[in-house]
């Protein structure tokens, strides 16, 4: 069984596609990681993330890097939002994307386009949403915890800025697949939201 997660950051989406790949016992793949892997790689070689040369070099960034925590700041996520607009860069990754859903027993994947573009074939496809203030205050309590200073109007323009980047580019852009099921986590808890897709995906 092929699962497709794919929704707007701070969604919940990483963390459902988590549960559902502990409770189905399916293995996963968090393919934003790949792109900020490829951002942060594009600011280590001191390239310019809008450019697709310094871009598409950045993809051959080596597998230790994903093990990096810098990888799940704000800063690299905004840098992944700028390479991942590159359509060589998209290519570059699609093969190690397409193998890990293809793979014997099956796969969960999340992202942006594992739903239209990596996996359209797969089983069951989540269009995880929230609203942006949900996303925003949710993002906000997260890096308190790990004791960042933030601001939450920044963190709000900074969610605005990537939904605009993601939901406009013209390759792969962000949408829900025709044939998936939107899971709306504005008012549900972690619990509440986990338990929900598990039910969407036992009633597919
Ligand atoms: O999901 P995450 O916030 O880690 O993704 C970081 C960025 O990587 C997104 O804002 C998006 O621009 C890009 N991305 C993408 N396609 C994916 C996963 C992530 O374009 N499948």
């Amino acid at each position: 069984m092929i699962i497709a997660v794919d929704g707007p950051t701070a969604s919940g989406k990483g963390t459902i596609a988590k549960a559902l790949s502990v409770h189905f016992g399916l293995p996963h793949l968090d393919t934003g990681l790949l792109y900020r892997a490829v951002g942060r790689q594009c600011f280590l070689d001191d390239g310019n993330p809008d450019d697709g040369g310094d871009a598409l070099a950045a993809t051959s960034f080596p597998d230790a890097l994903l093990d990096d925590p810098e990888l799940r700041s704000e800063a690299s996520g905004g840098l992944a939002s700028r390479v991942s607009i590159h359509p060589s860069v998209r290519q570059a990754l699609f093969d190690r994307q397409r193998s890990f859903a293809l793979q014997a027993g099956g796969a969960v994947l999340d992202g942006r386009d594992i739903g239209t573009v990596i996996a359209p074939d797969a089983d069951v496809k989540l269009f995880v949403t929230a609203s942006v203030e949900a996303r925003a205050r949710r993002r906000y309590l997260e890096m308190q915890a790990q004791g960042r200073d933030v601001s939450l109007d920044d963190i709000a323009a900074d969610l605005a800025a990537r939904d605009a980047r993601d939901t406009q580019r013209k390759d792969a852009p962000l949408v829900a697949a025709a044939n998936a099921v939107v899971l709306d986590t504005s008012d549900l808890d972690r619990d509440e939201a986990v338990a929900a897709a598990i039910a969407l995906v036992q009633g597919r």
